[in-house]
């Protein structure tokens, strides 16, 4: 097993290696500008998170411990 923080990463944004922290703290992103184009991106809804409604950031539990979806 290697340690995960050896492995690179791509900037998901321009694709670039990007460094690991602490030498970069826009981590995962390869500079301060791509991390700002990512959190354009979500403001701008153009990402969508699966099950999240608006106005609750709650994380959602396993399957079955809330209730709503009970298909009978
Ligand atoms: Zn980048």
């Amino acid at each position: 097993m290697r340690y995960k923080d050896s492995v690179i990463r791509t900037c998901p944004i321009c694709g670039k290696q990007a460094e690991p922290r602490p030498a970069n703290r826009s981590f995962p992103f390869c500079s301060d500008r791509c991390r700002l184009v990512d959190l354009c991106k979500w403001l701008g809804g153009e990402y969508r998170v699966p099950g999240r409604y608006a106005g609750d950031d709650s994380p959602r539990g396993p399957p079955g411990d809330e209730d709503g979806e009970h298909a009978s």
